[in-house]
């Protein structure tokens, strides 16, 4: 079997910056399903399909035409990878996310990025639904605080105007819907480990993941 690490945790974790560094050390491929869940909103956004219509939204998500090149994310031939980031598409992403018809639709597209000689696969219901055999499971999180913090200073850092008060409170709403729906909920997988990473660096958080799995 190919190996596969799956890192889940909340929004603004830091499970992204982590689960890529630990996939460039190993030499492994990276899943970034979050992404996923953000073309589906975008795309339903561009065709403007009811965000409610989950029949519609789960067609849509079937036959998305995208690619990921050289870092960049490709919808329908236009370059999306920032477009992708913003609050606004998080918040639509988490809404589309409760229909199980769009999870569905997903699945075998996030199978796909196992491949030799490794995958390292992060978002909410990597261990315990799309890799459940994975070989390392990791539940990254971080207080809502700390997680607000980083996501406001990554986008001033970018040069996005961003208020930390509302960065708080759109992630303790995301983390209550992801948290609380009926389908593939965040949770704490059977045989994940916790990481808290609050006080913790990247190259810390990194370094754990690691060694749990050379261990
Ligand atoms: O991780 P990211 O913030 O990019 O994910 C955006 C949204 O997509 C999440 O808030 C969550 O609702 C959804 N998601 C999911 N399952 C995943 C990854 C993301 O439901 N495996």
């Amino acid at each position: 079997q190919i190996p596969v690490i799956a890192i889940d945790g909340p929004t603004a974790s830091g499970k992204g910056t982590v689960a890529a560094i630990v996939a460039e050390k190993l030499g492994f491929h990276y899943l970034d399903s979050g992404a996923l869940y953000r073309l589906v909103a975008l795309a339903s956004e561009k065709q403007a399909i009811d965000p409610k219509n989950a029949p519609k939204l789960g067609v849509l998500a079937q036959n998305l035409q995208i690619s990921f090149e050289k870092g960049q994310i490709i919808l329908n031939g236009e370059v999306v990878t920032d477009v992708i980031r913003t609050e606004s598409i998080g918040l639509k992403a988490s809404a589309i996310a409760i229909y199980p018809e769009v999870r569905q639709a997903l699945v075998g597209l996030q199978h796909r990025f196992r491949q030799i000689p490794g995958l390292v696969a992060d978002g909410r219901d990597m261990a315990s639904v799309i890799f459940p055999d994975a070989v390392l499971k990791v539940f990254l999180t971080a207080t809502a605080t700390a997680r607000a913090e980083r996501r406001y200073k990554q986008l001033i850092a970018k040069g996005i105007p961003a208020k930390l008060g509302d960065l708080l409170q759109d992630l303790q709403e995301r983390d209550a819907r992801d948290s609380s729906r009926g389908t593939a909920p965040l949770l704490v997988a059977d045989g994940a480990k916790v990481l808290e990473t609050s006080d913790l660096s990247i190259e810390q958080a990194v370094k754990t993941v690691l060694d749990w799995y050379q261990s």
